[in-house]
């Protein structure tokens, strides 16, 4: 069996060492692995190549082979990412195998590469012959009602060729199959804008079955369709009161004939033994209520009652354009003692998004409660930073050996404690499972500075607590919502560190969705209903610009232009939004704005109350947004959009000057945020206007102890500001700064995880009374993409790394780095060690790359291809 999306964590799957000769490693489809249940009839190919030196790739060879025909056709460029389909388009259900060979300029053909079979899912809403199916009983609209379970038995008669679950959910679900679990990812369907967007999974079953009965079993969970949700008490039902299954079966007979099982009012269904589950709450499993092999044939379904048949709406199916949620890693207690009243404390080391699973043969008392926190205070759990979302976790039970793990709850957490345990702590077995979204891993950093790597590491495990089907501003408290300002800032460190792009791509269609239903690009998506203030939905700055930038993020970091085709709507309604909100003025000094949030000067009540003007920060913001839209006109060759959009850029950029600029590169309002958008954005168009803006913000940040001065608006530009400014010492020292607020405060008082302020643990030992305290949320880690550009080198220069430039500076001590970054055509690495004033650089660059290379202490720059290299320069 294998499941859709299964990871495959070696970046370039069967290549061989780079001086074996000409290799191309086997296709990948789009932004999935595997492509099973591919949703597009033309799916885009990207491919590595590996070649020896000396060795220039002139074009490609792509050979598909569907339903006996094979075509190959040539790609007369180096050029492997995101090659249109050479194919005929794919039917629903069909499978073609692809390959590729490379032609060099002289000698012959690489071999081919290993196949990747590309299967297309349920292309077609007719596709879908069933109806959905649900409980019979009304569960009223009250909170945490019990789901259901659901089996169907049917016989297989024959010989199988293959076997597909199609399936999808008004809530989340769990599949078996004769008793086992299909697959193991969790939390499917996942969370869209679930009226105009449901995502089926796709799962090979054909080892699942076997000749005679056999049974498809299903949990059920509230998830995000009626689970409570969202702050100060949450709204339950967002979508719907009931929770219900869809699901289709088909097998495929040696003799050609197929079986097609679909849910109906032929399936059956009883009460869940999960009592209860919600998403913040936690979970209530009662082992007692567990029938034995319900999922498996020969079991007596009498006492089940006839499902009901419920309604989906075929016609918003869509297949999954990023990674299911699924456990990444488990982590063992790095300590585990009892508490003065008798429960079990149990430190994970490490801050994150999972659960416990907990085995033990005895000793296990009838009712076993789980608590979480992600930090203690006087030896307990601290528990106010999760607001509404208690997370409890509740086993009952008759007694005596556990082994269980809640199924449809996620907690953010690093301690738990546990009550109802009462034999030997050493016959327990806990460890937590950490779960997000099975992105591949694409980066890497490392540094001589201990700390400078835990900080990354932080930045690290707060993407991978929060890319939990969405990217959600934290794991823990009432919230986990896809707050569009978060991602936004964050966007170009994730695509760095893992290949975010179908997850993103996914995430900004919702956006899309959500902008046209609500008028606006919200605060948050999806949207669901909320207090007063996020809800109707208003345009706010550095948050709806995430319609914008994020796309062209995707496309300078993955090549997509679909991406920026499918978001051009999106970003240009947005723009335009804003354009006829602030009228002739060009400046938006209207309206609620976060600005830049959580400046660590605003009060703690009051994290909008920030140094840096809102209204600044939102000018700047409307004219790169309007600069990016301009780009994005441009690159799609709307030369009309492309004029429009400049022109309105420069004067969103003039009235920015005008409003509060001095007129010789000072701000009026002088702040690092202020200085740094003013830098970043390039709202300076004199050159030296800008150099003295650089000054000013390097003084700034030098008076102020080399101690940050910015919130979520500028905390990802100040450092780059004042490297393209010519300050790259001053950077250096911002970033290793290590008192209260910086980046390696939080390091210094133990943080695991990138936290929501400055000081969410504050110098005394004690947790910020403030409102906003999480201590995962990644927007302050985006300093993490300068990391990687300046520290490691690593500089895209042309969308896709198709060009880049590797550039290391060399700063704060620092004796050695080692960047690597898995790109779209292949592995690039940049690593630099200092010895006396000697510094050696290896690069390696994928065939497809053309870099420019400057060595530190140098300002020649040097052309380079494909290939590894070593340099020495003085510094
Ligand atoms: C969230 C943020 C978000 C902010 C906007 C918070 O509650 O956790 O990360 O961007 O609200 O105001």
């Amino acid at each position: 069996m294998t499941p859709v999306d299964a990871h495959d964590h070696p970046s370039t799957p069967g290549m061989p060492g780079t001086d074996a000769g000409l290799f191309v490693a086997a296709p990948r489809v789009e932004h999935r692995e595997p492509a099973i249940g591919i949703g597009s009839p033309t799916p885009r190919l990207s491919w590595v190549t590996t070649a020896p030196s000396g060795c220039s790739v002139a074009g490609y060879e792509m050979q598909v082979e569907q339903g006996g025909v094979i075509t190959t056709t040539a790609v007369t460029s180096d050029q492997s990412v995101l090659v249109p389909w050479p194919g005929t388009p794919l039917r629903s259900r069909e499978r073609a195998e692809v390959r590729v060979r490379a032609l060099p300029a002289e000698g012959p053909p690489s071999p081919w590469s290993p196949p990747t079979v590309v299967e297309a899912g349920l292309l077609d809403p007719l596709d879908w012959v069933g109806m959905g199916a649900q409980p019979p009983w009304e569960d009223g609209a009250l909170d945490d009602r019990r789901p259901p379970i659901l089996r169907r038995s049917f016989a297989v008669r024959g010989a199988v060729e293959r076997a597909r679950l199609y399936v999808t959910a008004h809530g989340v679900y769990e599949m078996e199959l004769n008793g086992r679990r299909v697959g193991e990812d969790v939390l499917n369907p996942g969370w869209t804008v679930y009226p105009e967007r449901l995502r089926y999974q796709t799962y090979d079953i054909t080892e699942l079955l076997a000749p005679g009965e056999n049974v498809v079993g299903a949990w059920l969970g509230d998830g995000w369709w009626r689970g409570r949700y969202g702050f100060d008490g949450g709204t339950a039902n967002i979508y719907g009161s009931d929770i219900a299954l869809m699901a289709q079966l088909e097998i495929d007979f040696v003799d050609g004939t197929r079986t097609v099982v679909a849910t109906d009012d032929r399936w059956r269904c009883a009460r869940s033994p999960v009592l209860r589950s919600s998403l913040y709450t936690g979970e209530t499993f009662d082992e007692r209520e567990l029938q034995d092999g319900w999922s498996a044939p020969g079991f007596d379904d009498t006492g089940w009652e006839p499902v009901r048949v419920a309604l989906f709406a075929k016609g918003t199916l869509v297949a999954p354009d990023g990674p299911p949620v699924r456990c990444t890693e488990e982590l063992a207690p790095v300590a585990i003692g009892r508490t003065a009243t008798g429960s079990i404390l149990v430190d994970l080391g490490q801050n994150h998004s999972g659960r416990l699973r907990i085995r033990a043969r005895t000793g296990v008392t009838s009712e076993l409660v789980v608590r979480h926190a992600e930090l203690l205070q006087d030896g307990e759990l601290y528990v106010r930073t999760l607001r509404g979302a208690t997370s409890v976790d509740r086993y009952l039970g008759s007694g005596g050996a556990i082994d269980w793990e809640p199924r449809f709850t996620i907690h953010g957490f690093r301690y738990a404690e546990i009550t109802g345990y009462e034999g030997d702590l050493e016959q327990l077995s806990i460890v937590s499972r950490v779960y997000h979204s099975d992105l591949r891993r694409t980066g890497w950093l490392e540094t001589s500075d201990a700390s400078l790597n835990r900080l990354h590491e932080n930045v690290r495990w707060s993407l991978r607590s929060n890319f939990v089907d969405i990217p959600t501003d934290c794991p823990q408290r009432d919230e986990r919502l896809g707050w569009t300002g978060d991602i936004q800032v964050f966007a170009p460190t994730a695509s760095y560190l893992y290949d975010v792009s179908g997850f993103l791509s996914s995430w900004l269609t919702d956006l899309a969705i959500e902008q046209r239903r609500h008028g606006t690009v919200p605060w948050y998506v999806p949207v669901i209903p909320g207090g007063a203030f996020w809800d109707p939905s208003r345009p706010g700055a550095a948050w709806g610009d995430a319609a914008a930038l994020t796309p062209w993020t995707l496309w300078e970091r993955y090549g997509d232009q679909d991406v920026l085709a499918a978001q051009y709507a999106s970003a240009r309604a947005w723009v335009d939004q804003v354009e006829r909100l602030v009228g002739p003025s060009r400046l938006w000094n209207s309206g609620i704005q976060l600005g830049d949030w959580l400046d660590p000067n605003a009060p703690q009540d009051d994290p909008s109350a920030a140094l840096t003007d809102r209204y600044l920060v939102a000018t700047a913001f409307f004219a790169r947004s309007a600069r990016r839209v301009a780009d994005t006109a441009r690159q799609l060759g709307d030369a009309p959009a492309h004029a429009h959009y400049d022109q309105l850029a420069d004067e969103v950029g003039q009235a920015f000057r005008t409003e509060w600029g001095t007129g010789a590169g000072g701000l009026t309002n002088e702040t690092q945020t202020a200085y740094a958008l003013a830098i970043a954005f390039d709202l300076l168009v004199d050159p030296s206007e800008r150099q003295r803006a650089g000054e000013a913000l390097a003084t700034l940040v030098i008076d102020n102890g080399y101690r940050i001065g910015a919130g979520f608006a500028g905390v990802n530009l100040v450092a780059d500001a004042l490297t393209a400014t010519g300050h790259v010492d001053v950077a250096f020292s911002l970033l290793l700064e290590d008192s209260t607020p910086s980046w390696l405060s939080m390091v210094n008082k133990g943080a695991t995880t990138i936290w929501e302020r400055w000081d969410s643990l504050m110098d005394d030992g004690t947790v910020n009374p403030g409102d906003m305290t999480s201590f995962n949320h990644y927007a302050l880690g985006s300093v993490a993409d300068w990391m990687h550009r300046t520290i490691g080198g690593i500089q895209p220069t042309s969308p896709g790394y198709r060009t880049v430039r590797i550039a290391p500076s060399i700063g704060g001590g620092l004796t050695w780095s080692r960047a690597r970054h898995d790109s779209p055509y292949g592995t690039i690495r940049c690593e630099w060690a200092l010895d006396g004033s000697t510094v050696s650089t290896t690069v390696e660059i994928p065939v497809g790359v053309r870099a420019v290379l400057r060595l530190p202490g140098s300002s020649a720059e040097t052309a380079l291809e494909a290939g590894e290299f070593t340099f020495r320069s003085e510094v």
